[in-house]
């Protein structure tokens, strides 16, 4: 099956390649193209797990149909319930809700004329809209295969690297509405506001705290927005100031590698995380993530809530699975019966007997 997930790898970046290529002159053909693109990498890893993952419906799977490639495949909620549930390598909330809505916007460009074409304004706006949203989707993209799905994709650490000179030359033409900002910016730091360079656009309008800080930030030029993480590199080399939108990504100044033991680390360190009470060990000061299903992942901090130190998702509240009695962020209402992230519930429990 590897070649077929060489296949698959070659031809998502062969349609990211044609999204880019497409933009200016046909920006409804890049919006499709991309998505398509999108997809064939969820479908990649879904199939570095077992091949009939990508068809539609997995039990009524026949291998020679799949070969020929005569399928339906899975949708892309089906793809991510698979991914979470049968891969355990699931997309985070963040990452679904920003390909679906490229899903949307590619279904709008099928049925309709679009709007980027021109000169006017508002064709202006449009194009600002779709580069803005392929740069965040790329940022997505991007994250996943260097960093959680890192190991899949290592063949392909040159074509990323390629790829994303040419996504980050493609988001420069969001220069202009930059330079329309800076004024807001320069009034918005004097009175007090902390700007860093985009992790999804690269312009200098991406308002967060000053390191180190955790909390949502949010671009002025590209609308991203994000929980994100701010700190000065721990690499004594670099100690510069930079951004991370998830445990596993990497310094954008020297290149090193994050995980979210590091990124506790550094909360630890400067006395971001609530104190563990040693004589009340019911005092939960650690949970799990109903977020990305990270095994104690989520920390107390002492200014903003939990915070996942994997997928980043921010919470105000942890509660008990009802079943199992783990901590949890974002537990299911029925948790007594469906239970979390971690464990079945009692309907899980009743099937096992
Ligand atoms: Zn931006
Ligand atoms: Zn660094
Ligand atoms: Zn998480
Ligand atoms: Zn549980």
């Amino acid at each position: 099956m590897s070649d077929r997930f060489d296949d698959v790898v070659r031809n998502a970046f062969d349609f990211l390649g044609r999204s880019i290529d497409e933009l200016e002159a046909q920006p409804n053909y890049s919006v499709i193209n991309f998505y398509s693109a999108v997809e064939l990498f969820l479908k990649a890893r879904l199939l570095k797990e077992h091949w009939s993952l990508i068809v539609a419906k997995p039990d009524e799977a026949d291998k020679a149909k799949f070969l020929r490639g005569d399928f339906k495949s899975a949708t892309l909620d089906e793809a991510s319930k698979r991914l979470a549930k049968v891969v355990g390598d699931g997309l985070t909330e963040e990452e679904l809700r920003c390909f679906d809505g490229l899903r949307k916007e590619r279904n709008q460009m099928v049925h309709f004329a679009h709007a980027a074409q021109g000169d006017g304004e508002e064709a202006k706006d449009e194009m600002n809209r779709i580069v803005s949203e392929h740069a965040k989707g790329w940022l997505y993209l991007r994250r996943l295969l260097t960093g959680r799905w890192g190991k899949h994709f290592e063949a392909f650490a040159a074509i990323i690297e390629a790829m994303d000179g040419r996504m980050r030359e493609q988001t420069k033409a969001l220069k202009p509405k930059f330079l329309l900002l800076t004024d807001v910016i320069a009034e918005a730091e004097a009175a007090g506001g902390h700007f860093m360079s985009c992790p999804s656009c690269d312009f200098k309008s991406f308002e967060a705290g000053a390191p180190v800080w955790v909390g949502q930030g949010k671009c002025l030029t590209c609308e991203f927005s994000s929980p994100v993480i701010t700190l000065d590199c721990v690499n004594d080399e670099c100690k510069k100031p930079i951004l991370l939108t998830g445990g596993y990504e990497s310094c954008s100044e020297c290149g090193h590698n994050y995980a979210p033991e590091q990124i506790e680390e550094v909360l630890a360190e400067n006395g971001g995380l609530s104190d563990v009470d040693p004589q009340d060990p019911s005092d939960a000061t650690r949970a799990n993530c109903g977020s990305c299903d990270g095994w104690e992942t989520v920390v107390s901090l002492t200014y903003a809530g939990w915070f996942c130190t994997d997928c980043f998702d921010i919470e105000d509240n942890v509660e008990q699975c009802e079943w199992c009695s783990e901590y949890s962020t974002q537990l299911p209402e029925d948790s007594f019966l469906t239970g979390c992230g971690h464990c079945d519930g009692r309907l899980g429990d009743e099937k096992d007997d």
